[in-house]
């Protein structure tokens, strides 16, 4: 994995040191932007010292450095931000028009979502991160009914891939019924099953198959079994989507 490591010209650099404990995602609301774009854009229209982000991922995978690790971010309200790693995402991926202009994604290109995964992955060998969560699942969003990362980022998919961490978010609602299909079409490609997208009984013994490579060697059974109980509801909810 590469981090291209931008030159940020600081508005200041007294930033509040942290010690990181939870991943957050945010997307950027824009259809093609770059990482100084949004520096830019943080001093000049928010007042901010520069990019609020840890990393930037743009749609073709590219991982880009923000702020460091130990500095605090900037997207959240407050203290929200405390101790916490931020991680953009290129895109609109949530119904958005903007003076008449639909700027509506609906789908995160597979690169960069593998990005995000393996940046994630690379995060917990350094930090012990006990959450993951969406900038949407912070109570200051509520103010502006701010919905980020979107509602067409794969946060299930996403969640499984990452290792499961706080699975109670997870919510198969009728907007991404055929995200939560894909999904399971795109586990039985990987994982070399027969390919129907219905999650039967080879899918989910293959699944804890895989479940149980990932905890390994965390030995952590706690939160395998919570992955595997919040599976089984996801597989059950899925299983009645005719
Ligand atoms: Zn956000």
């Amino acid at each position: 994995m590469t981090i291209i490591e931008e030159n940020y010209n600081w508005a200041r650099t007294n930033f509040v040191q942290q010690t990181p404990d939870t991943i957050v995602i945010h997307h950027a609301v824009c259809r093609s932007c770059t990482a100084q774009d949004i520096h830019r854009w943080h001093i000049e229209e928010r007042g901010w010292a520069g990019i609020a982000y840890h990393y930037f991922i743009r749609k073709d995978g590219s991982i880009y450095r923000g702020r460091q690790e130990t500095w605090q971010g900037g997207g959240l309200l407050g203290s929200e931000n405390k101790d916490t790693l931020q991680i953009c995402l290129e895109g609109c991926y949530t119904d958005y028009v903007v003076n008449g202009v639909v700027l509506t994604e609906k789908n995160v290109p597979q690169v960069q979502l593998d990005s995000l995964v393996e940046l994630c992955k690379d995060i917990q060998k350094r930090w012990t991160i006990k959450e993951y969560k969406r900038h949407s699942d912070y109570s200051s969003t509520r103010v502006d009914n701010k919905d980020c990362p979107g509602k067409y980022f794969p946060w299930a998919e996403f969640i499984l891939r990452v290792g499961g961490i706080s699975m109670a978010t997870i919510n198969v609602s009728d907007a991404w019924k055929d995200k939560a299909i894909d999904f399971v079409i795109k586990f039985q490609k990987e994982t070399g099953l027969v390919v129907d997208g219905k999650a039967g009984d080879a899918t989910n013994s293959k699944l804890d198959e895989v479940l149980r490579k990932w905890k390994e060697p965390s030995k952590d059974n706690r939160q395998a079994l919570e992955l595997k109980e919040a599976w089984d509801n996801f597989v059950n909810k899925i299983s009645a989507i005719k």
